[in-house]
């Protein structure tokens, strides 16, 4: 769905991209990564044609960017980080401005409304975008980003200045965007919160590809595979109890593990029933949230070293 090609792209005294490339399989959610300055925003920009690199191809559902451009956009949708809104409009009047100008089919008025609602903005759409608060104002920026349901969505730091409901609502929207069928890339530095929706990394650092990789076997149409952490009460020993599972790790204190588990929340229920119903000391099984800053940083000292 996305394909990128020996990209560079020079500002007047830096090479922000360096030979990237890429490709992003339809109906992935990717996670675009990197420390500051490492060329996430430059790479967005370039993929949604807003930048001309110096030299390589993007190709959107097989269309060279370069060469059709406009062809291209219509498949895009597309959140910048620092997003300009129509401060004099109202909610429902920006989401109907862009409703008309993706042309939109159908009902227009009734699409503004339903974007509106998804974003959690039904009950202020007579309110001007200038009142806004920043976290209210994302979310009309991600709305609009999204209203004529595009093939590839593209997300610079959504989430930043959402509160904590709204980011939880956010990875919603994300996860029913990618049940939808949409392919998404969205940058961010929460790494946490990216683990919970996305199916691939794409590290970047000056520049360059770092590592780009599914996260835990999430690709569409695979069983879910998740990061647990068992943890036992007193000298327990985790390890035996685990042995079926694809790479256990014991913990130093030796009564925790983590281990990958291929299965859903509700085989997750099935394992904590079947090991309390053993009468073993379970304290805690759940998500291990750190593997994914884990990873990252090992990769980005890898690269540097
Ligand atoms: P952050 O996580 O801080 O948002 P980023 O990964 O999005 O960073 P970019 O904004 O793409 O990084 O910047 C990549 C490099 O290009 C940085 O070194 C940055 O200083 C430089 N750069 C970005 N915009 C410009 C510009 N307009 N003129 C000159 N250099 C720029």
């Amino acid at each position: 769905m996305i394909e990128v090609e020996g990209l560079i792209f020079d500002y007047p005294a830096k090479r922000a991209l360096d030979g990237v490339s890429f490709s992003i399989a339809p109906g992935t959610v990717t996670a675009l990564v990197g420390p500051n300055g490492a060329g996430k925003t430059t790479l967005l920009r370039c993929l949604a044609s807003l930048e001309v690199p110096y030299a390589g191809t993007v190709r959107l559902g097989g269309i060279d960017t370069a060469e059709e451009p406009r062809r291209a956009r219509r498949l895009l949708g597309f959140l910048d980080e620092f997003f300009g809104l129509y401060d004099d409009l109202t909610v429902f009047r920006c989401l109907l401005y862009w409703a008309g100008a993706h042309g939109v089919p159908g009902d227009q008025a009734q699409a503004a409304r339903d974007a509106a609602t998804r974003l959690g903005l039904g009950d202020r759409l007579e309110e001007k975008a200038g009142g806004l608060s920043r976290g209210l104002r994302q979310r009309l920026a991600i709305a609009q980003a999204i209203i004529h349901r595009p093939r590839i969505l593209l997300m610079d730091e959504p989430a930043s200045g959402l509160d904590p409901e709204a980011r939880a609502g956010l990875a919603d929207l994300i996860r029913g965007l990618q049940s939808e069928g949409m392919t998404v890339v969205v940058s961010s530095h929460i790494l946490a919160e990216l683990e919970d929706y996305s199916s691939h990394m794409l590290i970047v650092d000056n520049g360059r590809i770092v590592d780009h990789a599914p996260i835990g076997g999430r690709e569409p149409g695979h069983v879910p595979t998740r990061r647990l952490r068992l943890v036992l009460a007193g000298a327990a020993d985790p390890s035996a109890l685990l042995a079926g599972y694809a790479d256990v790790v014991v913990g130093p204190d030796g009564h925790s593990a983590t281990f990958d588990f291929p299965g859903d929340l509700a085989a997750q229920a099935a394992l904590l029933r079947d090991l309390v119903g053993r009468g073993l000391p379970v304290a805690a099984l759940a998500e291990d949230h750190g593997s994914l800053q884990d990873r990252y940083l090992e990769k980005v000292r890898a690269a540097r070293t």
